[in-house]
This record gives C-alpha cells, sequence and structure tokens, in this order.
C-alpha cells in the first residue's frame, strides 16, 4: 500500500491501523506485524489487539475475544472500503459519541457544565483519517482527510519560504484523551488541575481531525515560546490563507491558555 493513501478506519473503542506503520514490541509481533494488512489497535491505552494477514485474524492480546469493542471493528474491518477516499474527503462520517458519558462518569467530569463553563464545543471522532505524513517523533501523523490535504499544503507553502513546520500532534480519540485524564488522576491531580490544562475529553479539537499542534525543528513542544520564532511569525502571515485559524490567541473566551502552536483546519479561507 502507498502510505500517502493509508487510511485509519475508526470505530467506538479499536482502531483499524494500515500495516506497515506501527511498531511491535516483541520479536513474534513484529513478524506478524510486517505481513500484516492491518492491525488492531485499542484507543484507551495504544496496546495491539491483533493483525489481520492474509490467512486470517492473529491475535496480539491473550483474550482477544473477550475484547471491548471487537465485533464493531471486525465489521468495520470487513466493510469499510479499502479507499474510504471515494466517497469524497468533504463528506467524512462521524461518530456517534456513544462511550462518551460513560467516560466521563468515570473521570468525575460534568459534561454539560463543562461545556457551558468553557463554551467550547463537542469534538465527534471522524469514521476515518487519512495520514499527513510524520510528526517530528516519527509517528503517523492522523487528521481528516481535507485537513491531511491542507497540511501539506501548509507544509510545502511553508518550505518554499525556507520555513520548516513540524506537527508534534494531530488526531487524538476520546478514549485517548481520557486516558490521559485518568493517568494524571492516578498520579494525585485533582480534576480541576487537570482541565485547566488538558481539554475534558470530548472537547479536544484533536478529536475532530482538523487540530494540528506546530513546532519547529529545536522548539519544545506547545510552548508559548514557540510566538517568538519565524515559523509563527509565517503561520501568522499565510495559515490563514491556506485555512488555518489559530483556535486559542490570548483572552480567549474559552478560559484556555494561549496556544500559539494549535492550529485547525478550516478549509473556508479566501486569499482575497
Ligand atoms: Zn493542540
Amino acid at each position: 500500500m502507498r502510505h500517502r493513501d493509508a487510511i485509519l478506519v475508526n470505530t467506538p473503542d479499536i482502531e483499524i491501523w494500515p500495516g506497515g506503520l506501527l511498531r511491535a514490541r516483541g520479536n513474534r509481533d513484529a513478524r506478524l506485524l510486517a505481513r500484516a494488512r492491518s492491525v488492531l489497535r485499542r484507543k484507551r491505552d495504544g496496546t495491539l489487539l491483533a493483525a489481520d494477514l492474509a490467512e486470517g485474524l492473529q491475535p496480539l492480546v491473550p483474550r482477544l475475544a473477550r475484547e471491548p469493542g471487537l465485533d464493531a471493528a471486525l465489521r468495520a474491518l470487513a466493510h469499510a472500503p479499502r479507499r474510504a477516499r471515494r466517497a469524497g474527503i468533504d463528506a467524512v462520517p462521524t461518530l456517534p459519541p456513544t462511550r462518551l458519558a460513560l467516560c466521563l462518569d468515570a473521570l468525575g467530569i460534568d459534561g454539560e457544565a463543562y461545556a457551558g463553563r468553557t463554551e467550547l464545543a463537542l469534538q465527534s471522532e471522524p469514521a476515518w483519517l487519512a495520514l499527513a505524513g510524520r510528526d517530528r517523533y516519527g509517528r503517523a501523523l492522523w487528521l481528516r482527510a481535507d485537513a491531511a490535504l491542507g497540511w501539506r499544503r501548509l507544509v510545502d507553502a511553508a518550505a518554499g519560504d525556507g520555513i520548516v513546520l513540524e506537527a508534534v500532534s494531530g488526531y487524538r480519540s476520546h478514549a485517548y484523551q481520557a486516558g490521559i485524564v485518568e493517568r494524571k488522576l492516578a498520579r494525585g491531580l485533582e480534576i480541576a488541575e487537570i482541565l485547566a490544562v488538558n481539554a475534558a475529553p470530548g472537547w479536544s479539537e484533536h478529536h475532530s481531525g482538523r487540530a494540528v499542534d506546530v513546532s519547529a525543528p529545536g522548539e519544545p513542544a506547545a510552548e508559548e515560546s514557540f510566538e517568538a520564532t519565524p515559523a509563527f511569525a509565517w503561520l501568522q502571515a499565510h495559515a490563514g490563507g491556506l485555512g488555518f485559524t489559530m483556535s486559542y490567541p490570548r483572552d480567549n473566551p474559552h478560559g484556555i491558555v494561549h496556544e500559539p502552536w494549535h492550529w485547525r483546519y478550516d478549509g473556508t479561507a479566501r486569499t482575497d
């Protein structure tokens, strides 16, 4: 498969990755992954669950049959078009947030109160995502298909002006965000402290597949100092014309800290 056309098929609990993009921990798994057409990965913690080989599904965990959401993932594996792109990149369906209420309850987050306080919009996950390239750590960067094209255009345009843009983070699932919050709770932080820094699961723009955290070579990730870089100056001058908006400027109405690194693709920009 040409990686440029690779897609991530999304289901409520499990992601279906194309083969060749994930690394295994052990030798046995590495041999299976090397031959896998696709790989099932648990969204909550990234555990690799099974490899889809020409001869059938090979479990990578002991009790695969009991894995929550496996049926939905197997249906998606069987029926999702190999190239969802054919359906058109502007009409990507979203997943119903069926797990979100339970997940917020478990974390002790009152979703309605949070939404009212922050005036943030609930962000649905796309049913599939496109490979937008690699992030600065060499990991697959997944974005909604239109945003993936937008990101490539942005990176190319910047390169034409001698500016290197690096992605730090793109799409993130509700379950992954919940995992971040869960780990901080386990370290003893209060939920209010955590939500001052991390969006509540369901309300991060990264869920939509349209947000990218941007940095430049040698710059730390997600630091306000990014504002002083030539890369940021370039973004301020050109990103709007290429469909990108900085979501959280100073004194934004959502009470989110100033995030000069966080840009969202809307695709509605006009160069006029
Ligand atoms: Zn961000």
